[in-house]
C-alpha cells in the first residue's frame, strides 16, 4: 500500500524514473525505499508518543540505507496564539515537547533533519520573528509562507475574507522576509517580489515531476488546482498520468490565474533544476560561492552533486 500526500521525482518521467522525495504520511512498500533519498512527514505534533516511538522505530534502519528522514511540525506561533489558530487547548505545549523530545533524539541520529512549517495569516504576522528565532536556537529549518486560498489541497476558499491580508500585515512580511536571516533562500526572493508587485513569478513543473496524491486518492498534476486527473484506487498511475485529461492540463502549469499568487512554497526545489533556464540564470546572476550556498540550503545537493 502507498499513500503518499505528494510524491516528486527527478526526470520528466516520475513514474518510471527513480522516485526521489517523498513527502506525507505514507505506508510504504520497503522495497520503494531504494529508490528514495529523503522521506518528509509533516506533522501537527501533537501525538508526541506515537512521533517518537514511530521515529525511533524508523531511524536505524533509514540510517543502515543512508536516508534522511525529515519531521517537519507545524508551528503557528510560540505560545497562545498556535493554540488558538489551531483550536486546540495545549497544542503549543505539545508541539514543543515534541520538538525538544526529536531534539533529544537527533543527537544520536544525524540523518533525523527537524523543521518548521508556519502558514502565516492575518493573526500571526506579528509572530514570525519569535518563530524563526525559536528555530534558530533549536537548530531547525523552516518554511514560512503566507496562507493560500484555494479551492484545491487547503479547501478554504470560503475563508477568504477572513484569511484576506490589510497593507500592514503585508509591510511586515515584507520587512520579516527581507531580513538577512533569508539570506539563502529562492523563495524569499520571490515571495518579497509579489508582495510588492502582486504578481507571482517563479517557475512551476507540477506535471512533469511532481504530482499530489489526496489520501482518498485523488491525484492532482497541481495541489492547488482543481479537477484530479482521477484516483489511483481505479486506474493506474501511468494511466491517469499520461492520459488527455493530464496533457491539456500540463499545458497550461504556471498559465492558470491561480499561478499568479502561488506562494506554494515547496516546489520550487522540483522546479529549478527541471526547468534549468531559471537556475542557470541564478548561477549567472550570483557569485558561484554564493549558488553553492543557496544550493546546499535548498537541499539540491542531495539530487545533484
Ligand atoms: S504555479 Fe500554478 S501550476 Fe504551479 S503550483 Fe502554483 S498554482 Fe499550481
Amino acid at each position: 500500500m502507498f499513500k503518499p500526500d505528494s510524491i516528486a521525482g527527478n526526470n520528466r518521467n516520475p513514474i518510471s524514473n527513480r522516485m526521489r522525495a517523498l513527502y506525507g504520511n505514507p505506508c510504504i512498500k520497503l522495497a520503494l525505499l531504494f529508490f528514495l533519498v529523503i522521506i518528509i512527514i509533516p506533522t501537527n505534533g501533537i501525538l508526541t508518543e506515537r512521533i517518537l516511538t514511530f521515529t525511533e522505530q524508523v531511524l536505524p534502519r533509514l540510517k543502515d540505507q543512508d536516508l534522511e528522514f525529515v519531521v517537519v511540525c507545524s508551528m503557528d506561533a510560540v505560545g497562545e496564539v498556535h493554540d488558538q489558530i489551531r483550536n486546540y487547548k495545549g497544542a503549543w505545549q505539545k508541539v514543543d515537547k515534541t520538538i525538544e523530545s526529536l531534539i533529544a533524539l537527533r543527537q544520536g541520529f544525524p540523518n533525523l533533519i527537524i523543521g518548521l512549517k508556519t502558514t502565516i495569516l492575518p493573526v500571526n504576522v506579528a509572530q514570525l520573528d519569535d518563530i524563526a528565532r525559536y528555530a534558530e536556537r533549536r537548530g531547525l529549518f523552516t518554511i514560512i509562507s503566507p496562507r493560500i486560498i484555494t479551492e484545491g489541497r487547503y479547501l478554504n476558499a470560503e475563508h477568504a475574507a477572513a484569511l484576506a491580508f490589510r497593507p500592514k500585515h503585508i509591510e511586515k512580511m515584507i520587512a520579516f522576509f527581507d531580513s538577512e536571516r533569508f539570506q539563502w533562500s529562492y523563495h524569499k526572493n520571490r515571495l518579497v517580489d509579489y508582495l510588492r508587485t502582486g504578481t507571482m513569478k517563479k517557475p512551476c513543473t507540477c506535471g512533469y515531476n511532481y504530482f499530489f496524491v489526496r489520501s482518498n486518492g485523488e491525484l492532482f498534476l497541481c495541489p492547488l488546482i482543481n479537477p484530479s486527473v482521477g484516483n489511483i484506487r481505479q486506474h493506474r498511475m501511468e494511466e491517469l498520468f499520461f492520459s488527455k485529461t493530464a496533457n491539456r492540463m500540463r499545458r497550461r502549469i504556471g498559465r492558470f490565474p491561480e499561478c499568479d499568487s502561488c506562494t506554494e512554497p515547496g516546489l520550487e526545489r522540483y522546479a529549478l533544476p527541471l526547468e534549468g533556464f531559471s537556475y542557470l540564470s541564478l548561477l549567472f546572476s550570483m557569485k558561484k560561492d554564493s549558488f553553492l550556498k543557496l544550493h546546499h540550503h535548498m537541499g539540491m545537493d542531495k539530487y545533484f552533486a
